[in-house]
């Protein structure tokens, strides 16, 4: 299940325990709270006086399809919409601990209890003992602690060298979704999208954003009836009007411009000047081999008036996987030409992923965040382009989007190599 889904009935779902009263403490963990990008199940744990009467609460839960089990401190049940979901109640003394286990991964586990071993320590989900005395377990921090580590953040728990940076106090400040201060893709009802571009303005000022990109889809992508150059231009004149009137938020003239089959992109060099953004994305001509598609891509970063690629890897999750493309070859084609990578917070793209925004950073190539969003309503998905982007370790500093205006505009590649600075 994708992790915007899950996260719909993991809310509605503590929220519903809470209400019950008696809960002190409760979270949802596993790969729900490392923020993967699809859920297998929820594993929610609860400290409570009375935990008899908190299971009972959650078993008579009204989208509850079917109760699997039921005890005093564990139950299961399985929610109307198939997703299984478990709920512990544990005791406040290991609350941490409890935290900590059923988090994972399992591969990060296995190195903290290695870890425990060699300082003469047990660890386990009840907490770090030292023989049969308990030496920490109330808390999370207090465990990495005594283990000699920082508290890792959960989305970085995947055994991917997170616990020697721990040890070196070494650890990413992960970006956050308040350093983000403008979306860089989203449509409007003059290609795919639902809404106008004042209904789009008006939802990105409701999350204080500084600026957007208005990316309507160019001609090639016809099911969408994609903009030509004389409607774009027509868009990017309303769009002048509208940062005249001086609403406290800029949008950009943009466009997310096909990639052709053929490797040629789209719209001609004189459009793309014009704009203040152009993401180029590749819509057709998936099934190419790996090298059509990675000279294509490289092609498209390496042009002076491409600002940024577009949910480079192209996988829909659970449709479609990505297609074949040498990855670093792009990345070292973006860390040379200044091209953008964008991280697409779209949930059912969310591309790149993970390990490859993390290679994107270690070829020194910026990124940017954007929702993808087809509606107003979805802006706020935001938050899962940032935590696709803490998985892959980034910082506000890796993210051009974290930064104003101005500086957003002068670290675009048309600011400096395009060849009209501004
Ligand atoms: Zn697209
Ligand atoms: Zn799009």
């Amino acid at each position: 299940m994708l992790l915007n889904e899950a996260e719909t009935q993991a809310e509605a779902l503590v929220t519903y325990l809470k209400e019950g009263g008696g809960i002190k403490e409760i979270a949802v963990a596993g790969s729900y709270r490392r923020r993967r990008e699809t859920i297998g199940d929820l594993d929610i744990l609860a400290t409570s006086a009375d935990s008899a009467k908190v299971m009972r609460r959650f078993v008579s839960y009204p989208d509850a399809a079917e109760v699997l089990s039921q005890g005093d401190t564990r139950s299961t049940i399985k929610l109307r919409g198939g997703l299984q979901v478990d709920l512990r109640a544990i005791e406040p003394a290991a609350y941490g601990a409890g935290l900590l286990y059923f988090t994972g991964s399992k591969a990060h586990n296995v190195e903290l209890r290695q870890l425990a071993q060699g300082k003469d320590l047990k660890l386990n989900e009840y907490g770090l003992f030292r023989g049969t005395r308990r030496v920490a377990g109330k808390t999370e921090e207090e465990i990495y602690t005594k283990l000699g580590l920082e508290w890792i953040p959960p989305e970085l728990r995947e055994a991917r060298g997170e616990i020697a940076l721990a040890r070196e106090h070494r650890l990413p400040k992960l970006v956050e979704l308040k350093d983000i201060r403008g979306d860089l893709q989203m449509h409007t009802n003059a290609t795919d999208g639902k809404g106008t571009i004042d209904e789009m303005a008006a939802a990105a000022r409701q999350l204080d954003y500084e600026y957007i990109a208005i990316t309507d889809h160019s001609k090639r992508v016809t099911m969408a009836l994609g903009l030509d150059p004389k409607r774009l231009r027509e868009q990017w004149k309303t769009i002048d009007e509208w940062n005249a009137t001086g609403r406290g938020l800029t949008i950009l003239k943009s466009v997310e411009m096909d990639i052709l089959e053929s490797g040629k992109l789209d719209l001609p060099d004189d459009v793309l000047a014009e704009a203040d953004y152009v993401v180029a994305t590749i819509h057709y001509g998936i099934n190419q081999t790996a090298k059509e598609i990675t000279s294509r891509l490289v092609r498209a970063a390496q042009h002076p008036w491409v600002d940024a690629i577009g949910h480079p890897t192209g996988r829909i999750l659970g449709k479609r996987e990505p297609y074949p493309l040498d990855f670093d070859t792009l990345a070292h084609a973006c860390a040379t030409s200044g091209c953008l990578l964008e991280l697409n917070g779209h949930p059912e793209r969310m591309d790149l992923p993970d390990t490859l925004a993390a290679s994107a950073k270690q070829h020194g190539v910026r990124l940017v965040l954007s929702t993808d969003s087809h509606q107003p309503t979805t802006l706020p998905f935001m938050t899962y382009a940032v935590d696709l982007a803490r998985r892959g370790g980034l910082e506000a500093g890796d993210i051009l989007n974290t930064r104003p205006l101005a500086e957003f505009r002068a670290g675009l590649k048309r600011a400096v190599g395009g060849g009209k600075g501004r």
